[in-house]
């Protein structure tokens, strides 16, 4: 049996840092679609641009678009174990796609969703901080990473992916964490979430 962990919670929650840690030490497929998306920018198509427009303009990719590249990235051998999700599913559409594709194609199901809480004013200040940070190491900053898209990211969050939360408390998958610690504080709670509930499969 595979496992399948998803990392739900506002941009900026600590899901992409998380997710990255946990990964490693379960042995399981990071699959960020930020991360598939940003890598197109190496490509010069109209899609590429199209989706890299829609990007910088904090909206949301549509949902036939974002699946699609989530069943070509865990169709892959490395995933044969399992993934867990950063960044995906952000609309009740998308988590519907999920579930049928993990049904139809790993005859499976979502084991877990890790819900991150942090309020919004920790996310502007954490998001325009990675800007920052990344501008002084020499790292190309992204273009979202800005207090405006900051806001309208949390916006759209709070619109497309909030009821996500009511939509995996009725399938009984959620475990809440407290985001606003720091990141070696998270993991080890995160760790047990998730042997309490990978443990007994
Ligand atoms: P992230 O790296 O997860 O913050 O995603 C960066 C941007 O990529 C988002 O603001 C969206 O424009 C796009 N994106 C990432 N994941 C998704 C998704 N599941 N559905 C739609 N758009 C997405």
């Amino acid at each position: 049996m595979a496992t399948f962990i998803i990392m739900l919670g506002p941009p900026g929650a600590g899901k992409g840092t998380q997710a990255k840690i946990l990964a490693e030490s379960l042995e399981l497929v990071h699959v960020s679609t930020g991360e598939l998306f940003r890598a197109l920018k190496s490509q010069d198509t109209d899609f590429a641009r199209e989706v890299l427009a829609i990007m910088a303009r904090g909206e949301l990719v549509p949902d036939d678009v974002t699946v699609r590249m989530v069943k070509e990235r865990i169709a892959k051998p490395d995933c044969e174990n399992g993934a867990i999700f950063d960044g995906f599913p952000r609309t009740i559409a998308q988590a519907d796609a999920l579930a049928g594709m993990l049904a139809a194609d790993f005859s499976d199901e979502i084991d877990v969703v890790l819900q991150i809480q942090v309020t919004e004013d920790e996310i502007v200040r954490r998001i325009t901080g990675r800007a920052v940070e990344s501008k002084a190491a020499g790292n190309p900053v992204r273009e979202d990473d800005t207090p405006e898209g900051a806001r309208k990211r949390y916006q759209v969050y709070l619109e497309s992916t909030e009821p996500l939360i009511d939509y995996y408390q009725e399938r009984d998958k959620i475990v809440e964490v407290d985001g606003m610690r720091a990141i070696e504080d998270i993991t080890p709670d995160l760790c047990d979430e998730i042997r309490a509930r990978v443990g007994s499969k």
